[in-house]
């Protein structure tokens, strides 16, 4: 599915989004919400970067701020140019700034909030295609039909209204309008949570077709393991703002170590019923983000907590034998040691 793994498109460096909480009259500040909270990854051109959590855990805001629909508080996010030279996201100026929306696009959950119901299709492809400079009204119309039967849609349907399609139809156009940019990078944001588990399959299917096709790299974010395992190269799992884990997503729920992913696959149901699980169901609800725990955020609801996990908070270091994957938990060779033996 990779284009170029050395190839890194994104570096994403110490990135913080702090929310402000205020209260009173005079919306006074009285804290923050720490929605994503120094965090380091990179997505190489031609994959598929996984990212998964609970809700909370800072995985859409992650991608806003990546869209730059949100402005981080502190970090940087670089993205290396097609002559290897790099940029920062929250640097650029004007013009770079516009032609960084067309390399850099979004699919979200919900594809009838994407679409203006009072529109036709072809408007919605229209307008950001106009505002890019993509040719002539005729040139444009080209491109659309072009896309909408890249997505296995009738160019005709370009003149139907939203509320005409079916919600699988509609998350088509969403991508095919996306792909008309001819971006490099695809920020999908729980692109298939919304549809029936069938529809779900033909999605994702598409989407791994067109990422071959067009040497797309993409962002996936989702709350389904199963899902982002299927659709990745490489799978991130965040947990209250934090990334806990990175993987390679080959195998990943054989390999992963961190005792949150362990949990995580354990509320995937099986599809051979007669398999039991080494079950590690997660108790209790995700802290508050406005005052999370000392040290190893997760230790509240993690069953191998001890008094270093209260107090220090543990950072992402290799798995021996795998540089590809990191780990941020104190006990995770011991863990994994007891588990064997
Ligand atoms: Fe659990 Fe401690 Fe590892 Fe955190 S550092 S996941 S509390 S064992």
């Amino acid at each position: 599915m990779t284009e170029n793994k050395s190839e890194r498109l994104l570096e994403v460096n110490g990135l913080k989004k702090y929310f402000p909480v205020t209260s009173g009259f005079f919306q006074k500040v009285t804290g923050h919400v720490h929605a994503v909270d120094d965090v380091s990854l990179y997505v190489n051109r031609g994959e598929t970067l996984g990212i998964v959590g609970e809700s909370g855990c800072g995985k859409t805001t992650l991608g806003k701020c990546i869209l730059r629909l949100n402005k981080p508080t502190a970090g940087n996010m670089l993205i290396t140019n097609r002559d290897g030279t790099k940029e920062d996201l929250m640097k650029l100026d004007r013009k770079r700034s516009f032609e960084m929306c067309r390399r850099i696009q979004m699919v979200f959950q919900d594809p009838y909030a994407s679409l203006n119901p009072m529109k036709n299709i072809y408007s919605s492809f229209d307008e950001p295609l106009r505002i890019h400079g993509f040719g002539d009204k005729n040139k444009r119309l080209e491109i659309a039909a072009q896309m909408m039967e890249t997505v296995n849609l009738q160019p005709e349907y370009l003149f139907r209204y939203p509320h005409e399609f079916s919600g699988g139809q509609r998350q088509r156009i969403c991508i095919a309008r996306a792909l008309a940019m001819n971006p490099e990078l695809i920020v999908c944001d729980e692109p298939v949570s919304a549809l029936d588990v069938s529809i779900q399959a033909q999605i994702m299917n598409l989407m791994r077709r067109l990422q071959r096709e067009y040497k797309l790299t993409y962002v996936f974010i989702a709350h389904d393991l199963s899902v982002v395992e299927y659709m990745s190269t490489r799978i991130t799992v965040m947990y209250l703002g934090k990334v806990v884990e990175t993987a390679p997503a080959r195998n990943f729920t054989q390999i992963c170590q961190h005792p949150y992913s362990q949990a995580l696959i354990s509320a995937v149901p099986l599809p051979e019923l007669d398999v039991e699980k080494n079950e590690q169901i997660l108790t209790g609800d995700v802290p508050s983000p406005i005052h999370p725990p000392a040290g190893c955020r997760f230790h509240p609801r993690c069953r191998y907590c001890t008094e270093r996990c209260r107090q220090e908070e543990p950072e992402l270091r290799p798995v021996v034998g795998d540089k590809e994957h990191m780990v941020a938990c104190h006990h995770f060779d011991s863990i994994q040691q007891a588990a064997g033996s």
